[in-house]
């Protein structure tokens, strides 16, 4: 049996959950692991869940996302936040790293920009991009479940 943590082959190998993951550990894994639980406390609900997911990927941070959403008015927004910066479109793309027509493609509402640009918008214009996505806490548990299931078979 293999540790999937450390690679070590180990007969003492035994589930255990690493941030919710179900994962074979080898007993010094088990014990230093600072987020590694014995299976037998992780809910049997679960468990079921972990056991047919990569272990890579973060839970928590699916859902992280799922909360925000970009506001539907982006363009308009960064387009009057940057005018009122006195920032050009290039004097913009240039402080976070971005050419000039993607800046016109987001102020145009071509493109959306990517997470990781929003961020960088956000910090350089002083704006939010992003707002609280409120939905029934059935409904978003109901459509996480669909993400994640359609997020495990990508991954294998
Ligand atoms: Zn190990």
């Amino acid at each position: 049996m293999q540790c999937e943590l450390c690679g070590r082959d180990s007969k003492g190998c035994r589930e255990a959950a690493v941030e919710g993951v179900n994962m074979m550990l080898c007993p010094d894994c088990i014990k230093h692991g600072e987020n590694a639980v014995p299976i037998s406390k992780t809910p049997a609900n679960v468990k079921r869940f972990v056991t047919q997911r990569a272990h890579k990927a973060a839970p928590k941070d699916i859902y992280r996302n799922m909360e925000k959403e970009l506001v539907s008015d982006w363009s308009e927004l960064i387009k009057k936040a940057r005018k009122k910066k006195g920032l050009s479109r290039e004097g913009l793309g240039f402080k976070i790293g971005e050419r000039t027509v993607t800046i016109s493609k987001i102020e145009n509402g071509d493109l959306r920009p990517p997470d990781k640009m929003i961020a960088k918008l956000e910090k350089e214009l002083g704006i939010s991009l992003l707002e609280e996505v409120k939905k029934v806490s059935t409904d978003r548990h109901i459509h996480a479940g669909m993400t994640l299931g359609d997020f495990i078979k990508t991954e294998k």
